[in-house]
């Protein structure tokens, strides 16, 4: 169903009402409260203009961290509104609170194409509960409603999905709108060949996705961790990589399913091994000064673990790649946190850039490994929510989707 968005909206429509913006700020801050990244902030800026000059009294709402419902000043938007107003070079007023008083006195004194950013709404405990009575709270300062945070539209919060149901209408950000065209488009209508590539640390964080996609990819590559469990039920010897033993079983279901839907499953048939980091050492740190090798064959010693797919495995993974039209990436292709396992996820990566293929990445993991090997805007889409956007690919309405008005 086509849901409402904010480009369906012109001056007639948000001339003088109150648009109350859902937006993601949940940005990344140091000890001194000095935000690292604002590139959330930079995300909503499109729908946030185009708010302000159609003359829409701008009422912008997030979450930032975890405050668990209690009001803790180093989880404050403070430091936002500073950052959007320097960003925009506008005025950004900020709102001690997210319902009350303070908040309609300071909405009342609005005017057109004015901004006010509410405080945390995680100050609140009834906002994660879905609480109807605070969702009334928040809509009595809304003539219009936005959402342009799809990193929490799998969530049915009350600014998510609760306050929807007091506003005439709610309407996709630009955000959100590209979200869901690309992740849309590519579940429904892909270019074939259409090809996954799962990585990433489990197969059990994964199985839906898995399963929703095997009525739509003509393949699927795995590697990463998760690769170990299906290496595993194929009767490979895996040493000591990860493994959920009692997901071997779902693994080899999901082969038969792959071959009974002519879905091709493509996994690793080389592989980087470290030797073991011992019981109580940190994984990661123990990992950095481990000793490691290639071994040039599918399976592994006892004693040591995959940690990154080997050379052989990068070509023929790269050949698949290159002989896609659309492709969906979710999760690396080893520990690539270390540098000498990261070669296979730059790699694959690459392989992405290169493709000419439609390219998605699902949040989360993907999405930073994709910023930090520099390759973000090589990628058709970037997905900003994690948890959302694979909740997508499963299959799953998103609440914070469903309740948009639909067109
Ligand atoms: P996920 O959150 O499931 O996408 O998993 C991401 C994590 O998987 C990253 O922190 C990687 O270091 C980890 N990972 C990828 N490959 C492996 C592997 N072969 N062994 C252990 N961890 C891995």
């Amino acid at each position: 169903m086509a849901k409402l968005s904010l480009s369906d909206l012109n001056e007639s429509d948000l001339k003088g009402k109150r648009v109350f913006m859902r937006v993601d700020f949940n940005v990344p801050l140091d000890a001194d409260r000095v935000i690292t990244s604002d590139n959330r902030i930079k995300a909503a800026i499109p729908s946030i203009k185009y708010i302000i000059e159609k003359g829409g009294r701008l009422i912008l709402a997030s979450h930032l961290g975890r405050p668990k419902g209690e009001k803790k000043p180093e989880f404050s938007l403070d430091v936002c509104a500073k950052k959007l107003s320097e960003l925009i070079g506008k005025d950004v007023k900020f709102v001690n609170d997210c319902v009350g008083d303070e908040v309609k006195n300071a909405v009342d004194a609005m005017k057109d194409g004015g901004i006010l950013l509410l405080e945390n709404l995680r100050f609140y405990k009834q906002e994660e509960k879905n609480d109807a009575d605070f969702s009334k709270q928040l809509a009595a300062n809304a003539d219009i409603y936005v959402n342009d945070a799809f990193g929490t539209a799998h969530r049915a919060h009350a600014s998510t999905e609760g306050m929807t149901k007091f506003v005439k209408k709610s309407a996709a950000g630009f955000l959100m709108e590209k979200e869901l065209k690309f992740l849309g488009e590519m579940l429904e209508n892909p270019k074939k060949p259409f090809i996954a590539i799962l990585g990433g640390a489990k197969v059990s964080d994964k199985i839906m996705v898995i399963e929703n996609l095997l009525s739509k990819v003509d393949g699927l590559i795995i590697g990463g961790g998760m690769a170990y469990t299906f290496l595993k039920a194929k009767g490979r010897e895996i040493g000591d990589s990860l493994c959920e033993k009692d997901k071997i079983n779902t693994a080899k279901e999901i082969m038969k399913t792959a071959l009974d839907k002519n879905v091709a499953i493509y996994l690793p048939i080389d592989h980087i091994v470290a030797k073991t980091p011992k019981s109580g050492e940190d994984f990661m740190t123990a990992l950095k000064s481990a000793e490691y090798k290639e071994v040039l064959r599918d399976s592994i010693d006892d004693g040591w673990e995959g940690v990154d797919i080997g050379k052989n495995t990068i070509d023929k993974f790269r050949n698949i790649i290159s002989k896609s039209k659309t492709i969906f990436w979710n999760g690396p292709m080893g520990v690539f946190e270390v540098e000498q396992f990261s070669k296979g996820t730059l790699e694959v990566g690459k392989a992405l850039a290169e493709s000419g293929a439609v390219t998605v990445v699902g949040g989360g993991d993907s999405a930073s490994a994709i910023k930090k090997l520099k390759l973000s805007d090589k990628m058709t889409h970037v997905s900003t929510g994690g948890g959302a956007s694979m909740e997508f690919v499963e299959g799953k309405e998103l609440p914070g989707v469903a309740a948009l008005t639909n067109k």
